[in-house]
């Protein structure tokens, strides 16, 4: 470990955070975080219990009635203080993220901008939450519709984006003026710490956020959903555990958002400007090493211009160099665990024993750390695993079309619905596209949508609700009805 990584390591709180004080699991465990890039420990965080959330939640009950009081003024001033601390703190953030979820420094500091931004943006929503007020229909009477926080939450943030995933729920929460509790994955939860070291330095009351790393998810978090207390679930994950947490949400019918996972078309059409398409694909399939909800899951290409967008992909995606995150010639950091690049492999293994072409890659690489290497193959046959399950590794499985209904039928044949992505020079087919193909969103010739301006989000397997934009705050807020008697009335 370099000098610089064992001072900050040093800096990082390792406790749980609960009603505004640093402290121990009740029953004093603790758990290691490993480095992805080298299988080592890092440092030992504190593993909360059961009473340890239940103590979270009380922090975060007892808080809410005051914290809804605030101005909203008060609450954008304080977000947009965040904003700048974590600005300034941008270096610190990347390198703890790189160490402990192992993506190379760029990128990291490409999170560290695009997680500190909703801290902005929603300081810039708090002071615009209104309400409407209208005279009723038959004109006897009066109707004023007020927005209040919908109360306490709980926030679950998932391992690949540690630091992005949680300031896009805690920001709207603050500006919404909600309290909450916020458990993040075990495999990354040093950057969440840092995160909430500098809110809690820049004046967040205390129990406005409760912060409980844990290791057992499930029985921690279980009887939060099922305690009347709380008021909402916001998660980030895996379409499987969101359907288990939305099923546990029925009990008593919290209000839930659900980011889920995807399984991304890209398509690529035979007027496209290939060097663009092929500037896409890398941003859409190696963004996070491919361990990214929305990454390329499946690439759907013209027959036309299969082979040479193929021999374009590879040419690229071969000249990449593995490496820990934080060399500086660093272009594709590892993935988080043993068991995730076994999955990877596996599913290339798969395409493979039925009929798959490997291009380039396609063996996991040997040594420290879990590295998997850029991979392309062709060939891939309709009933392989990796065209219907996410990949979430740095694998293109390359298949072709013929018609754009062909393109759209294979784009939509998915339970998923996040987000897909097409390259062509025809705008008005662009704009079919746009309403054909059945996802939250949509790329049109750019391999990224992830913007805090906008609402994140997917349709059918892929969630519920949307983080970001005009939307991300409502769904932190409930709109209330008054009917007020006709002030005219005799
Ligand atoms: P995951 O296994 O579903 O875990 C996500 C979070 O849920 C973690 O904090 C995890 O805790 C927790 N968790 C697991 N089981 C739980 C349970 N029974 N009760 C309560 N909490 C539980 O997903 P992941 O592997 O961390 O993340 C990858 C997945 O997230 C992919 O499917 C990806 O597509 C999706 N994702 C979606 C978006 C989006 O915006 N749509 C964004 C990013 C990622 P522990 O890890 O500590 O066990």
């Amino acid at each position: 470990m370099k000098p610089e990584e064992k001072k900050l390591l040093a800096d990082v709180r390792t406790g749980l955070f609960v009603d505004g004080d640093w402290r121990s699991a009740e029953d004093g465990a603790t758990f290691d975080v490993e480095d992805p890039s080298t299988g080592k420990v890092l440092t030992s965080v504190a593993d909360a219990t059961p009473a340890d959330g239940a103590a979270a939640l009380d922090a975060a009950a007892a808080a809410q009635e005051s914290w809804a009081a605030t101005s909203p003024r008060e609450r954008a001033e304080l977000l947009r203080c965040v904003f700048e601390a974590v600005t300034a703190r941008a270096e610190d953030f990347a390198l703890l993220m790189t160490m402990e979820m192992g993506k190379p420094l760029a990128e990291a500091r490409g999170e560290v901008a695009y997680g500190a931004e909703f801290l902005r943006w929603f300081s810039e929503e708090a002071p615009r939450i209104s309400g409407r007020f209208a005279t009723a229909p038959d004109g006897k009477s009066r109707l004023v519709v007020l927005k209040r926080p919908v109360g306490p939450c709980l926030l679950i943030t998932p391992w690949n984006f540690p630091l992005a995933m949680a300031t896009r729920k805690i920001a709207p929460a603050i500006a919404a003026g909600c309290t909450m509790v916020l458990k993040p994955a075990a495999l990354t939860p040093l950057t969440a710490a840092l995160f909430t070291q500098v809110l809690s330095d820049a004046g967040l009351p205390a129990g406005v956020l409760n912060v409980i790393p844990t290791t057992a998810a499930g029985a921690v978090t279980g009887p939060l959903i099922k305690d009347s207390r709380l008021r909402k679930l916001s998660f980030t994950g895996s379409t499987p555990v969101g359907r288990k947490l939305l099923a546990d949400s029925a009990h008593q019918v919290l209000r839930t958002s659900m980011e889920l996972g995807g399984n991304a078309p890209f398509l690529v059409f035979g007027d496209a400007d290939l060097d663009a398409a092929v500037d896409g694909a890398m941003v859409a399939k190696l963004r996070n090493m491919g361990e990214a909800c929305t990454s390329a899951n499946r690439f759907i290409v013209h027959t036309s211009v299969a082979k040479e967008f193929s021999r374009k992909l590879v040419e690229r995606m071969a000249r990449l160099r593995p490496a820990r995150g934080t060399e500086p010639d660093s272009d594709l950091g590892p993935l988080i665990d043993a068991a995730s690049r076994d999955k990877v492999h596996g599913l290339v293994r798969d395409a493979v024993v039925r009929g798959a072409e490997v291009l380039t890659g396609g063996a996991p690489i040997d040594g420290p750390g879990y590295f998997y290497p850029p991979t392309v193959i062709t060939g891939v046959s309709e009933d392989a695993r990796i065209l219907s399950e996410e990949v979430f590794g740095p694998v293109a499985p390359i298949i072709t079309f013929d018609t754009e209904d062909q393109a759209v039928n294979l784009a939509n044949n998915t339970e998923y619905g996040l987000v897909s992505y097409a390259f062509t020079r025809d705008l008005r087919r662009g704009m079919r596209l746009m309403e054909r193909l059945d996802s939250g969103m949509f790329g049109l010739n750019s391999g990224i949508v992830s913007n805090p301006a906008a609402p994140f989000g997917g349709v059918k397997q892929s969630g519920l609700g949307r983080e970001g934009g005009l939307e991300g705050i409502e769904e932190f807020l409930e709109a209330r009805y008054a009917g007020i008697a006709d002030p005219f009335a005799g």
